[in-house]
């Protein structure tokens, strides 16, 4: 009989759900440990790129996701002032025939609920905030804020930029403040018909030291969404985010193109979120425990690929168990990080940068990224070159 390893993940954000559904399809025995009492729908979108979608394929739920979302034909970057068009990036059709699946954006809390659809009720306990951890060499003992315990073999660190499993590896350090913040609001498709413009399915306006990027988050088109990137070395708060003002935004966007300003005048409540980030971590794994997404590699959010990352780990974590097996879970975990390094590490600088799509550039190495098709990388090869 198969000897049938426990996983314990920590946090059940969209890397930390991912990995429990592709385990549990694996096989394996897994609960989620979730700090938050629930999950509410909060005001955001995201952008999922085909290189995600493929994974979305492999657990079964890429068609709900697709039904859900907007499919843009195009990613559009505009001059902020002018409005002229700096790049016209295509998706729809070319993205299914180029890249093998979808483009969409959708509403971060409705993607998040079809990613955890695949779970039963109590494969995540939610409540159980994480405070001690420690791997004794035979197994993880978790001692969670409410009192209670738990253990497992293998314990997955997928608990975010705040990672209390990264600062059981490696010590405590804050993450750093990168000096933006983002605006983000959602506007309703009733608010938004009030205004006379044309509301693309997915751009991006910029000026030197800012942007806007704005799509639908729905198939049918009624919920638009901005998310920004605005300077603000002032930020001191350690709240995640604050609440914003239409005023705020006038002003972060004075001189901005007219549809921004509508999109301005359409909304009816704004938030402001700290943008922060950490250097490449020197490691993302010791013995029995391992990282996963913003955990390992938190970036600023401009290439919206930090969930797709999250999520890519989890696909390749659970492929390399797969492959190894879980005796020799050691040699799992690194092939693991060898396989996710490099890429992770690339899409970390590059949406640090914010030069994603400014100007007509290939995406093919990103979006046409199939997980699943990539050889992977021998251990051995890689250590003697
Ligand atoms: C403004 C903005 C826009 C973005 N847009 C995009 C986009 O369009 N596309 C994209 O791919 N990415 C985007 N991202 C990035 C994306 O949100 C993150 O990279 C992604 O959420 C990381 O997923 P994760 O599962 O690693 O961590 P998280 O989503 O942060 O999940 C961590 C989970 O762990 C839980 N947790 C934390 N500590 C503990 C503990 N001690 N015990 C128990 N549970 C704990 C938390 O409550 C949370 O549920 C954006 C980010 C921002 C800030």
């Amino acid at each position: 009989m198969k000897d049938k390893k426990t996983f314990a993940v920590i946090g059940a954000g969209l890397g930390g759900a991912a990995v429990a559904v592709l385990l549990k399809q694996a096989g394996f025995d897994v609960t989620v440990y979730e700090r938050a009492p629930h999950f509410s729908r909060l005001g955001a979108g995201i952008h999922m790129g085909p290189n995600v979608m493929k994974i979305f394929r492999k657990m079964g739920i890429e068609e709900k996701v697709s039904i859900m979302s907007s499919h843009p034909d195009f990613w559009f970057s505009r001059d902020g002032l002018t409005g002229d068009y700096l790049s016209r990036i295509p998706l729809g059709d070319f993205a299914l025939k180029e890249y093998g699946a979808a483009y969409v954006t959708i509403h971060r809390g409705d993607l998040h609920e079809v990613i955890l659809s695949p779970l039963d009720e109590k494969d995540v306990v939610f409540g159980k905030h994480l405070e001690e951890i420690e791997d004794t060499g035979d197994e993880v003992l978790m001692k969670f804020a409410d009192g209670t315990h738990a253990k497992a073999d293998f314990v997955i660190g997928a608990d975010g930029i705040n990672s209390m499993v990264r600062e059981n590896l490696l010590g405590k350090e804050k993450p750093t403040y990168s000096g933006w913040v983002a605006h983000r609001a959602l506007i309703t498709g009733e608010q938004l018909a009030k205004y006379q413009h044309n509301f693309e399915d997915c751009v991006k306006w910029w000026t030197e030291d800012r942007h806007m990027m704005v799509y639908f988050t729905t198939g049918r088109r009624d919920e638009y969404y901005y998310v920004t990137g605005v300077p603000d070395p002032d930020w001191n708060s350690d709240a995640p985010f604050v609440d914003s003002s239409k005023e705020e935004m006038k002003e972060a966007f004075v001189g901005y193109h007219d549809t921004v300003q509508a999109l301005i005048d359409a909304t009816t409540s704004v938030t402001k979120w700290p943008l922060k980030n950490r250097s490449p971590l020197p490691l993302w794994r010791r013995n029995r425990m391992v990282l996963l997404g913003d955990a390992c590699h938190p970036m600023k959010p401009h290439m919206a690929q930090g969930g797709a990352m999250a999520i890519e780990d989890a696909a390749m974590l659970v492929r390399c168990i797969e492959e190894v097996g879980t005796s020799d879970y050691q040699t799992a975990f690194e092939l693991y990080e060898a396989n996710r390094k490099d890429r992770a590490t690339r899409v970390q600088a590059n949406s640090n940068a914010n030069t994603w799509l400014y100007t007509q550039e290939d995406p093919a190495w990103c979006f046409g990224y199939d997980l699943y098709a990539e050889p992977l990388k021998d251990l051995v090869k890689k250590e003697l070159a």
